[in-house]
């Protein structure tokens, strides 16, 4: 019998969760979601229609409005999501696997994001009420000043299909632990975990109509999302084409936003670096995941004068990477997303050859044994690219890694810094001044210093220009789903006779 999450997590059909429970589409659509490893049957989804996402909108609205969520204290909240920190490590093999299904990524790299999902909540968990506001020093006896927080309202979570359940949770944890009511909308590609999430949040004590989920495509569940009046936030992590749609559909309503978009992530090498540390972050940088990582460091910026030897060892190293399906314990990395994204990927490295970037490695489509089964792309290095070029400009969220070389430091922060995107870069150098002076010159959101794609959920995550709007994780990430508000009270109420001069 196939193996399907569809018999482990599933007995109805899922995938709209609408005022705690079940639904099906309107339409009576549905979708069938298939392992990008091998084309497997992996669940068979509710496929929402946009009727089905007012619905939400609905139920979410409904609860914040009338619901006990929002007047609990934070401590009560934060406990709730300790507990499904808590459900989540209890559950991790049943998610690890879902996840590991949907993407094709490996069993192992699965296992690593749900525990940061789970660190995630309890991040969150711990930190709610500490932070409750601020008495104000008006200097007037007669005045109590304070600042207080509340939540935003109706919050719509879209999620992309790279890292589905943890991108997800960077939502959801700020969003639920301040007050808010969501629908969350998974890639329609990898919805799985969005819907065990579902039943954990249950379990873990929120209440129905709080956290609601819509599966489906976005171009027809997605624009109640940043359309709708009753929806106050749109946060998206997704591709910038994504984030400008909703970006113009979300200006009638005002809405507030916040976008983790894409990324062009240059890694500078320089000739100190410590040589095995770098290769080997280099390699980390852009392959992880087979480059699908909206941080991957793809634009490896080397200097002159050891590039050749350092890139030939990079080249060498990049062609023994293993490809295999998530439960291969030889596998080092897994499968594109899907054929279509595979085919663009393609397209990508073609595309820089004909600009006159050299194909050192890669730049093939598997076609036998169990990869073509599959939507593997090899580890690809492209040499010999210059400014300007469309390799150098867009994102290929895929494995092809692009190298360019400098003279100077100057330089380096330069080409470094020539991007629209600014969401994360990294220098690799033996030199700890030059290391800071570089980190402070990079035009980027997180700078890793000798190092490559770690993070933390207290530290924040989020790009420079066109990498998005605003932050997630740490405490600016829980600052997108609550207001300020300043209450100010007179405690001697008296005339002010401003307007003295016309009297009664
Ligand atoms: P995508 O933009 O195609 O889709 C993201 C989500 O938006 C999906 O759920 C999709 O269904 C939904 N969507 C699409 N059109 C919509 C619409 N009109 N209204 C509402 N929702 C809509 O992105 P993807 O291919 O799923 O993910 C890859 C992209 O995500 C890359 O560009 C990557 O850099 C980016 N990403 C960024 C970060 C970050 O932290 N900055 C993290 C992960 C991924």
């Amino acid at each position: 019998m196939t193996t399907t999450i569809h018999n482990v997590l599933q007995d109805t059909l899922k995938g709209l969760y609408i005022d705690g429970g079940w639904r099906q589409a309107s339409d009576g659509g549905t979708s069938t979601v298939r392992c990008p490893a091998d084309g497997r049957e992996v669940a068979i989804v509710a496929s929402a229609t946009a009727a089905d996402s007012e619905r939400a909108i609905a139920s979410a609205r409904a609860a914040f409005d009338d619901g006990p969520w929002r007047r609990l204290t934070d401590i009560e909240r934060g406990a709730v999501l300790l507990r499904v920190a808590d459900l989540l490590e209890r559950d991790k093999a049943i998610y690890a696997k879902a996840e590991a299904l949907d993407t094709g990524k490996r069993l192992v790299e699965a296992e690593y994001d749900i525990d940061d999902i789970a660190a995630c909540f309890r991040y969150y968990g711990k930190i709610a009420g500490l932070d409750a506001g601020r008495v104000i020093d008006t200097g007037k006896p007669n005045a109590i000043s304070r600042v207080v927080y509340e939540p935003i309202g109706v919050c719509a979570l879209i999620a992309p299909w790279n890292y589905p359940l943890l991108q997800a949770a960077w939502k959801v944890a700020p969003a639920l632990v301040t007050g808010n009511s969501f629908v969350l909308k998974p890639s329609e590609l990898t919805p799985s975990t969005s819907i065990q999430l579902m039943e954990t949040l249950a379990e873990a004590g929120v209440p129905a109509g709080v956290a609601n989920l819509v599966t489906g495509p976005g171009s027809k569940v997605g624009p109640p999302l940043s359309s709708d009046p009753r929806v106050d936030l749109v946060s998206l992590t997704g591709s910038l084409a994504t984030g400008q749609t909703i970006m113009a559909a979300a200006a009638e309503t005002v809405k507030n936003i916040a976008f983790e978009l894409g990324g062009k992530n240059p890694n500078v090498v320089f000739a100190d670096a410590d040589w095995d540390a770098a290769v080997d972050n280099a390699l980390t940088a852009v392959f992880l995941h087979s480059g699908q990582v909206c941080s991957a460091g793809a634009r490896l910026v080397v200097e002159e004068t050891i590039a050749e030897r350092f890139v030939a060892e990079v080249v060498e190293r990049a062609k023994r990477i293993r490809m295999g399906g998530p439960f291969d314990p030889n596998a080092e990395t897994g499968p594109l997303i899907s054929a279509k994204h595979r085919d663009q990927v393609h397209a990508y490295v073609q595309a820089g050859i004909a600009e006159g970037a050299e194909l050192l490695c890669g730049g093939y489509i598997p076609e036998d044994g169990v990869l073509a089964d599959g939507f593997f792309y090899p580890p690809t290095v492209l040499g010999n690219c210059r400014s300007g070029m469309s390799v150098l400009l867009e994102e290929s969220f895929g494995p092809v890694l692009t190298v360019e070389t400098f003279g100077t430091e100057a330089e380096a922060v330069a080409i470094a810094n020539d991007t629209e995107y600014g969401l994360a870069g990294a220098v690799g150098t033996s030199d700890a001044s030059k290391a800071q002076r570089v980190a402070n010159a990079l035009r980027h959101g997180t700078v890793w210093i000798n190092d490559f794609h770690p993070y933390v959920p207290q530290a924040e995550w989020g790009g420079f220009g066109k990498s998005g709007i605003g932050r997630e994780l740490g405490q600016a990430g829980l600052n997108e789903y609550r207001e300020a508000k300043h209450i100010w009270q007179n405690l001697t109420p008296a005339p002010t006779e401003w307007f003295g001069g016309n009297p009664l």
